[in-house]
Parts: C-alpha cells; sequence; structure tokens
C-alpha cells in the first residue's frame, strides 16, 4: 500500500515546513483522509481511534485555509476559527498543539477556559484573535458579556464530538451555534467514538458532510493490550499496590468512578511512597494543571483521575491505563484506554472487575466484537489480601527504580534506554508506520 506524504495533501510551504520541524514524516491515515477533504471546503464528521493524530487531522487544513484568505481585509479582527473541547486541559492541550503548528503563520490563537482568571481572556476576545479554543461553559459566559464577535467565523470545530453533542453539553453547543454565522462556515467533527444516536445529532450542524472513518468504530487502537482482573471491591487498592510493584507499570493513568475514590487512591498510593497526584474536577485548575505536568514531566508515577482525564489528553509515555473502578459505559472505556498506545506505541489497560461491573463489561465487549483476557494475578491472593495493604507475596522485583532516587527532586524516571529498546534520550521518536486500509 502506498503511503501518502505530507506535500500531496494540500498544504502550503509555511505548513509543510512546520512539519518537517516537528519531525512527522508521513501523515496518519486520518490526517491522509481527512486534511484534503476539509481544504477542499467540506464539512467533516472524522472518527479514528485514540491518539492517531485528529488534532493535527483538522488544525493543519484549518490553518492552511485561514492562512489563504488572511489578506482579505473584511476578515482582519475578526475571530475566524472556533474549536470547541470538553475539558480545560484537552483546551490547553489543543492550544499548544496549535500554536506549534502555527508557528510560521502569522494568526493569533487564544484559549477561553474556566477556573482560570477571565480578564485576559476578555481582552483577547475584544481584540479579536484568529483563532479560539474554548470549553462551553466560559465561553457562554464571556460571549453573554458580549465580549466575543463570532460573526466572522469560518471553522467550527467539535472535538470529542460526541461528548460535545451529548446531554450534558447539547444545550450550550446549540446556544453558542446560533450567534455563529449560518452560511460560509465550515464545521469539523471529530471523535474516537460516535454513537449512531448521535451521529443522527449532527444533521443539525453540518451541511452535506463527508465522513471519514478509520478502523472500525468503537475500537481502541491495535496498539493498547486489554486484561481484566476479577477483583471485589474490598481488594482494589491492595491489588493496586500489588501491580505496582511491577516497574513495567512505569508511567500509569488510573481511572475512578467518583472524585473521592480519585483522592482516596491517591492517598493510599502516596502512603506507599508512590509518586502520585490526583486529578479531578473539585481541584483547582491550578493543581489539575500541576498534576498534569508532573506527570508528563515524570515526577509522579502515577495519576489518578476521573473521566475528566478520559479523552484527547496526549501524554507521552503512559505505559498503563487502569480501570480501578470499571467505567460506565463502553465509549468511557474505549477513551480512557486510549489514553496509552498512542502514536503507535505500546500500551497495556487493565481493568478491575467487581460482580456488578459484569453486565458493562458484556456491554464492552460486544461493542468491541472481542473478549477482553481475563488475567489472573501472580502472587497475589485476593481473599487473603483484603484488610492487609501489602500483598502477602511480594517477591517481585524490587521496586528501588520508583524509589526516590538522587538528585533531589528530579523524575522517578530512569534513562528511557535502561528499559532497553527505545531509544534514550531526546524525544521519542513518533513513527505511525505504514498506512493501514481504512474503513472507507
Ligand atoms: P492526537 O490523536 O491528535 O492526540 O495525536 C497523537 C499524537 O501523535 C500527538 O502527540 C501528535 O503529536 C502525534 N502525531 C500527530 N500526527 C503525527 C504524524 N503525522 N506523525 C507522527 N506523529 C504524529
Amino acid at each position: 500500500i502506498e503511503v501518502m506524504s505530507f506535500e500531496t495533501l494540500g498544504l502550503g510551504p509555511n505548513l509543510l515546513r512546520t512539519i518537517g520541524e516537528v519531525g512527522y514524516s508521513d501523515p496518519t491515515p486520518i490526517q491522509e483522509a481527512a486534511i484534503p477533504l476539509i481544504i477542499e471546503g467540506n464539512d467533516l464528521i472524522g472518527i479514528a481511534q485514540t491518539g492517531t493524530g485528529k488534532t493535527a487531522a483538522f488544525t493543519l487544513p484549518m490553518l492552511e485555509t485561514l492562512e489563504r484568505l488572511t489578506s482579505d481585509p473584511s476578515r482582519r479582527g475578526k475571530t475566524r476559527a472556533l474549536v470547541l473541547s470538553p475539558t480545560r486541559e484537552l483546551v490547553v492541550q489543543i492550544h499548544d498543539n496549535v500554536s506549534a503548528y502555527a508557528r510560521h503563520l502569522s494568526l493569533k490563537v487564544a484559549t477561553v477556559y474556566g477556573g482560570v482568571n477571565e480578564a485576559p481572556q476578555k481582552k483577547a476576545l475584544r481584540a479579536g484573535v484568529d483563532l479560539v479554543i474554548a470549553t462551553p461553559g466560559r465561553l457562554m459566559d464571556l460571549m453573554g458579556q458580549g465580549c466575543a464577535d463570532f460573526s466572522g467565523i469560518e471553522f467550527f470545530v467539535l472535538d470529542e464530538a460526541d461528548r460535545m453533542l451529548d446531554m450534558g453539553f447539547l444545550p450550550n453547543i446549540r446556544k453558542i451555534v446560533k450567534n455563529l454565522p449560518k452560511k460560509g462556515k465550515q464545521t469539523l467533527l471529530f471523535s474516537a467514538t460516535l454513537s449512531r444516536d448521535i451521529e443522527k445529532l449532527t444533521k443539525e450542524f453540518l451541511y452535506r458532510p463527508k465522513t471519514v472513518e478509520i478502523g472500525k468504530r468503537s475500537n481502541p487502537a491495535d496498539t493498547v493490550r486489554q486484561c481484566i482482573h476479577e477483583v471485589p471491591n474490598s481488594s482494589k487498592v491492595s491489588l493496586l499496590k500489588h501491580l505496582l510493584e511491577d516497574n513495567d507499570l512505569y508511567s500509569v493513568l488510573v481511572f475512578t468512578r467518583t472524585k473521592h475514590g480519585a483522592d482516596r487512591v491517591a492517598g493510599q498510593l502516596a502512603k506507599s511512597k508512590i509518586p502520585t497526584a490526583a486529578i479531578h474536577s473539585n481541584r483547582s485548575q491550578n493543581q489539575r494543571a500541576r498534576a498534569l505536568q508532573d506527570f508528563k514531566d515524570g515526577k509522579t508515577r502515577v495519576l489518578v483521575a476521573t473521566d475528566i482525564a478520559a479523552r484527547g489528553i496526549d501524554v507521552e509515555g503512559i505505559t498503563h491505563v487502569i480501570n480501578f473502578d470499571f467505567p460506565p459505559n463502553a465509549e468511557d472505556y474505549i477513551h480512557r484506554i486510549g489514553r496509552t498506545g498512542r502514536a503507535n506505541s505500546a500500551g497495556e489497560a487493565i481493568s478491575f472487575i467487581t460482580s456488578e461491573d459484569q453486565g458493562t463489561l458484556r456491554i464492552v465487549e460486544r461493542k468491541m466484537r472481542k473478549s477482553i483476557y481475563r488475567k489472573r494475578v501472580t502472587g497475589f491472593n485476593i481473599s487473603r489480601s483484603s484488610n492487609s495493604s501489602r500483598s502477602p507475596n511480594s517477591s517481585r522485583s524490587s521496586n528501588s527504580r520508583h524509589k526516590k532516587g538522587g538528585g533531589g527532586g528530579s523524575s522517578f524516571r530512569p534513562n528511557q534506554s535502561a528499559k532497553g529498546g527505545k531509544s534514550g534520550g531526546g524525544k521519542q521518536r513518533r513513527n505511525f508506520g505504514q498506512r493501514r486500509s481504512s474503513g472507507k
């Protein structure tokens, strides 16, 4: 199968230069399919597995079009593109991506999200930035205060589209869309999952959309290995600690159902001297940002999170996702485990299953059309463990690597190369390899 290059997708020299600098050698399948369609001016629904380059798939062609028309004086000083996403962290992440891709262009970009001072956001909106990346709540606030003029919007993007169109967000999305021009704008929807119900809803927002679907819908990336451990609630914490005795669990994202649960698990791990942070919506934006950054930097080995971190978050090198509590539905499962195995790296997803989870588990398996491997944990006796924080048999590899190393306060992570395989030093190279045959 032929591998396409970025040069053939219709992107101009400025962006091609940036892509070279960023180090992408080939477009990913979703990029290859979506970029030309967006440059041609189509509305688009883009579905592709987690971690396969969706952000660039909509950002690059959008920047290309904005750049081309930038000399048109009627467009000056107006906001031309609005990107909505469900969480603050994701807004920040998309902004990082957009800023990187736009570095040779003269477009101004601003973010709008809650939990932080709104003054700079208002100022940016009033000044007329070209591109706004926002969460719906804060954006509505500022629109209500008359700060935003969206009459010149050319691009409207819903990232994590199925979440944005679910019951929680839909009323706000509708209100925001009312303030956008009816004609002459391009609407783009991207997600890794899109249920048929939500897909019907998209008709309300899109005009003759093209659909690009890579891989099977509701399937996790092939790079994520999945297994489950059957365990009663009372033994979950000790099982988690037991698993963490294995140093292969190197950078671990743990999902709990509730905020309180996240705090509790994080507290337990911290007590066992495992560098841990928690992220959920009751924490201040500062704390959230800090927790995520420390995790990215390798200062914490474990990040315990609610579903707030289930979507979109792209942290390089998450080796394991652990569903401490099984998610309430199949979509969340797909998104959660999609935090690992990104950009063709390998990842593992481990789910703790109690008797109450069996029903949801079956739904997940049916959606994915495969059953998840039931794995017995070696050296761990579930019935004996429920009250002791330590597993009865901890003869596994020593944990010394994760104990506080020298060089005070530095990363717990040893040199990547110590793990063998991945080349050490510098950023891990991303390689999506050959194009897989696509759904369409
Ligand atoms: P996303 O699915 O947009 O979160 O992207 C997942 C990761 O893949 C990000 O870290 C991107 O920087 C990276 N990425 C996106 N496009 C490419 C590409 N064409 N080649 C290599 N890496 C890429």
